[in-house]
């Protein structure tokens, strides 16, 4: 059947706004036809002009507002919107906290799963709480500049406020930024694969304030390097460690292989739940360290452990919730599939005087069936996968060692509903709410814990 858009590009429509999607833009229906609407909220009376018509669905944007949403954030950067950096920034807080509830709940009601799920966990100052940044090198309108790019685009937007990031990381990218531009250090031309410094990123210890700095090269020695590594520290005195990574592929992963230091440790400290973590650049950590101990601690609370129990740490990264668990436990056991992040997690433990923990460097859904085959017998299993959840032969390997429960950590509601579905046919069931906990305000991305128990 050939369904005719009922909108042509161009074409000015009035409508009201039905709903937000799962990325932040407004849908707006004509007819049966959805147009996807950026900076426009559920309920808002709008003219919109359409941008695009796809066969089934279509692009608009808003020309002028007949009423607006009390949930409205007035006076917001369109920058940030445009970007990845804020894409919930005109909807009010207390509002992208239900949303992000909704979004869970809503998932499970289509995959027919009854669930409670509780209010997210907020922050009370939801910005500038990020401690990594990740920005572009480039140049724009023939000045290097270091920004961000527009969404699903290359350009970019030169920035150096970046609303959620710890504002000491900012400042450090602005005076890398200038010392670049000081010693002439080539941009990375991505059209004509030419040039030198691509990225720069720095992450920075909540607690401890150190700093790491990251210059990500296209070749294996930077123009002017030892200079500029000078300047560097003498600039930023916090930078206990600069670190070059080479990258000379044609790609859009930011770090390559080569990881040189260039001043000071290969690693930062920074702590957790009283615990420190040394942290290396290609290592894994979370990026809001307030949220991520509440996270944490739900975590190990829901775990609820005795003392006596055998743990299972999947995803483990540098070892953070394995050694944040083996305080309250018997043994642990990490796999991570990142060499550096194990080696960082070994580190960790021997730091904290840790003594009940293994890691392993493998992917998960091998080890797990390994530790099945071993007879490994654990108590409770922790997962913390990324967005694409878990592998589903890892489901039926954690299902046959038969843990009491899995505490499922998940960035991903869509991968959490298709594999607590999976853990559903193997005998599990979820065991009181799910707790969204919010690691990423001011964006769509959706955090979670849930908890699964075994049927008696
Ligand atoms: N629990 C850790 C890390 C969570 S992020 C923390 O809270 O800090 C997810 C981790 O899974 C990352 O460290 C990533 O490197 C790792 N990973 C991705 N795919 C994997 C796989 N197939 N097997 C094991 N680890 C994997």
């Amino acid at each position: 059947m050939k369904i005719k858009a009922p909108v042509t590009k161009n074409q000015r429509v009035d409508v009201t706004i039905a709903d937000l999607t799962y990325q932040g833009m407004g849908v707006a229906k004509v007819d049966d036809f959805s147009l996807f609407v950026e900076n426009a909220l559920p309920g808002e009376q709008v003219t919109i002009q359409v941008t695009k018509v796809q066969k089934h669905y279509g692009f608009a944007r808003v020309v002028s507002w007949q009423t607006t949403s009390p949930d409205r954030v007035a006076d917001v950067d369109k920058t940030y919107r445009q970007t990845g950096i804020a894409p919930l920034q005109h909807l009010a807080y207390p509002a992208q906290l239900t949303f992000k509830q909704h979004q869970i709940e809503e998932l499970f009601a289509k995959a027919h799963i009854d669930v409670t799920v509780d209010p997210t966990l907020g922050m009370a100052n939801p910005t500038q709480y990020r401690n990594k940044a990740q920005v572009p090198v480039r140049m724009v309108k023939g000045q290097l500049e270091t920004g961000i790019y527009r969404q699903h685009s290359h350009e970019l937007i030169p920035l150096t406020d970046f609303y959620i990031q710890d504002p000491e990381i900012d400042k450090a990218i602005v005076k890398v930024r200038d010392l670049l531009r000081q010693f002439e250090i080539p941009a990375y031309d991505e059209i004509n694969d030419k040039g030198v410094i691509r990225n720069v990123m720095v992450r920075r210890g909540y607690y401890s304030h150190e700093m790491m700095i990251v210059l990500i090269s296209r070749q294996q020695k930077l123009p002017s390097q030892a200079q500029l590594v000078e300047e560097i520290h003498k600039e930023i005195p916090a930078a206990t460690s600069i670190i070059l990574n080479v990258n000379a592929r044609r790609t859009n992963v930011i770090m390559g292989n080569v990881t040189r230091v260039l001043y000071g440790k290969p690693t930062i400290e920074d702590q957790l739940l009283g615990l420190t973590f040394a942290i290396s650049a290609r290592s894994f950590y979370q990026v809001n360290p307030q949220q991520t101990e509440k996270l944490y601690q739900m975590a190990i609370d829901k775990a609820g452990l005795t003392g006596n129990e055998t743990v299972i740490d999947a995803y483990c990264g540098i070892g953070t919730i394995s050694l944040a668990l083996a305080k309250h436990t018997k043994q642990v056991y990490g796999v991570e599939i990142v060499p550096e992040a194990i080696e960082d997690a070994k580190v960790n433990a021997q730091k904290n005087h840790i003594t009940n923990v293994e890691f392993a460097v493998n992917k998960a859904e091998d080890q797990m069936a390994q530790w099945q085959e071993a007879g490994v017998k654990p108590d409770v299993i922790v997962v913390d996968p990324p967005r694409k959840g878990l592998a589903s032969s890892l489901i039926d390997s954690a299902a046959k060692m038969a843990p009491e429960k899995v505490v499922y950590v998940s960035c991903n509601p869509a991968t959490l509903v298709r594999d607590v579905a999976h853990f559903q046919e193997l005998g599990y069931a979820i065991d009181g709410a799910i707790q969204p906990v919010d690691q990423f305000p001011q964006t769509p991305h959706v955090e979670s814990v849930t908890v699964l128990k075994r049927a008696k």
